[in-house]
């Protein structure tokens, strides 16, 4: 994780590259906005609104464009304007100096935790895999060894549900209580009819084994 600290006390600038470089975290220190803002890409920025060459917000305006890097802006007792315009700019949080390292500490922590949780999204569902069956629950697509495979809406819940139990047995009222939803009274018969259709698309290379008297498993 880099930190970026845009400081031009030198001594506050110290106290910090110390404490953070102490707590595992690559630093860099600048000491002005310009610098600031030519710096390599930070994973949290440590951003003083009071600089010798322009105003802290602006940096921090800019900073907001690029994805991924979260603002913690750094203000002196008494700045509560500074600290609000900064919130209002799109800052992540704020410390006010004088600040203890385990506050920063955690400030920072608290807000790589939003931003990765933040960032993760688009990209943080893995496809279920068995085999060469390749199942992506939110956009519903599944494919066979790469060919797009064509499932009705309750085939693709029940392929997704013993996929994603793959190996294990399912029982049947298990299957019918999540594709069908609970409390319906859907016939044997339709889970049954379900099944022979899945099996007639997934043909060989993916086996749906029915355990007698309990349900089914999705071999792998
Ligand atoms: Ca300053």
């Amino acid at each position: 994780m880099r930190v970026l600290v845009v400081e031009d006390d030198d001594r506050v600038a110290r106290g910090l590259l110390t404490a953070l470089r102490h707590a595992g975290y690559e630093v860099h220190r600048v000491a002005t906005a310009a610098d600031a803002l030519r710096a390599a890409p930070a994973d949290v920025v440590l951003l003083d609104l009071g600089l010798p060459d322009g105003d802290g917000l602006d940096v921090l305006r800019e900073l907001r464009h690029r994805p991924g890097t979260a603002v913690i802006t750094v203000t002196a007792r008494g700045e509560e304007r500074e600290r609000v315009l900064g919130l209002r700019a799109g800052a992540d949080d704020y410390v006010v100096k004088p600040f203890g390292t385990s506050e920063l500490l955690a400030r920072i922590e608290a807000v790589l935790r939003r931003t990765r949780a933040h960032r993760a999204e688009p990209e943080s569902e893995a496809p279920v895999e068995v085999g060469p069956l390749h199942i992506l629950t939110s956009t519903r697509v599944v494919t066979l060894a790469g060919e797009p495979l064509s499932l009705t809406r309750k085939e693709f819940d029940l392929l997704a549900l013993l996929a994603t139990r793959r190996g294990e047995v399912v029982s049947r009222d298990f299957i019918v209580d999540q594709v069908w939803q609970a409390h319906w009274e859907a016939p044997s018969r339709t889970l049954d009819t379900h099944i022979a259709a899945l099996r007639g698309k997934l043909g060989d290379r993916v086996k749906i084994e029915t355990v007698r008297g309990v349900g089914y498993r999705l071999a792998t």
